[in-house]
């Protein structure tokens, strides 16, 4: 259980960062270090070079300006956690964040990294789907926005390209809505067996907007969409968590849910549809 060699190099800027990524061959950046080291050293990954980024400045820090939160790259699951501005202004965000592994993992594992890795059970993915969040990128052509729904490709699959860092993450916060995040926890790995993060934004008693989105369910986060069009355009008293967690459903991967020793498809299907209800029952109920 030891990692292959590697070459390893320090960033001190995002320019600095980019241009090492787009001249050693297959290097791959590192950041909290807490998703990367251990696929390493079982080899399930064996980047050639890595190019720290923990050390740039520019990257931390949570702020909130006008109509979003803006959350840097190598803010940690921590820093969001703990973070005010978060928990008043995006509560499954910082839910999620606190509901990541233990006290070390989230002193140390970022969001930035936590996202771009594409690990199919990460907490946070959840939220950032439900909360329509985006993440910046920086690359050689200089910087783009992806939507949440893009960011996620497949099995530690993302539209980061290998070139490219996350720089932060952008959550919108000017509409009047509400967020939770629910997590049951794989007591093996510590891992999300189900996540489920829900927002709901009401006007004058209708639902305006609904969304949910799920991790370790499939191949990558989802949302659910059926389970979405089932609240949207509804009155928030007549709408009742049971009928929109019967649509589950309609939104499982094409590919199959995921299975494993804990739970196999079929119970996790289960489990999904009763933690959906749970969470969309206490939304509605704030709503
Ligand atoms: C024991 C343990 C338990 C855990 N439990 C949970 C859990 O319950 N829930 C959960 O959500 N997570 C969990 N994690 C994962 C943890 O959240 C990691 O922090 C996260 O997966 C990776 O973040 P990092 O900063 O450590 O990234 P790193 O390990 O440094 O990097 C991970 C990947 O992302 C890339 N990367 C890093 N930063 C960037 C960036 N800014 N831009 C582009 N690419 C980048 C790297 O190149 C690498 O491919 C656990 C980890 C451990 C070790």
């Amino acid at each position: 259980m030891h990692a292959d060699g590697f070459e390893y190099h320090r960033a001190g800027t995002v320019e600095e960062a980019v241009d090492l990524l787009g001249s050693i061959p297959d290097a791959e950046p590192l950041a909290g270090a807490h998703g990367l080291l251990p696929r390493m050293k079982t080899d399930e990954e064996s980047p050639p070079a890595l190019v720290d980024i923990s050390r740039i400045e520019r990257l931390s820090g949570i702020e909130r300006d006008g109509g979003s939160l803006t959350v840097g790259a190598l803010a940690t699951h921590a820093d969001i956690a703990e973070s005010t501005a978060v928990r008043e202004h995006a509560p499954a965000l910082a839910e999620a964040a606190g509901a990541v592994g233990d006290l070390q993992v989230r002193a140390g594992g970022t969001i930035g990294g936590n996202l771009a890795h594409g690990d199919p059970r990460v907490d946070p993915a959840a939220a950032v789907l439900a909360l329509k969040a985006k993440t910046t990128l920086r690359g050689p052509d200089g910087e783009r926005t992806l939507a949440a729904s893009e960011l996620f490709e497949g099995e530690f699959e993302t539209a980061v390209g290998a070139d490219e860092i996350v720089t932060a993450l952008e959550v919108p916060t000017d509409g009047a809505g509400t967020s939770a995040y629910h997590k049951r926890r794989n007591p093996l790995s510590g891992y999300a067996a189900v996540g489920v993060a829900g927002y709901l934004r009401c006007d004058e008693g209708a639902i305006e907007e609904a969304r949910v989105g799920v991790t370790a369910v499939g191949p990558h986060p989802i949302r659910l969409r059926g389970v979405e069009a089932e609240l949207e355009g509804a009155s928030a008293e007549a709408a009742t968590a049971a009928a929109a967690a019967d649509r589950v459903g309609e939104s499982l991967p094409a590919s199959g849910v995921r299975s494993d020793p804990y739970a196999s498809a079929e119970f996790r299907s289960h489990l999904l549809s009763v933690d959906t209800e749970d969470l969309l029952g206490g939304l509605l109920g704030d709503a």
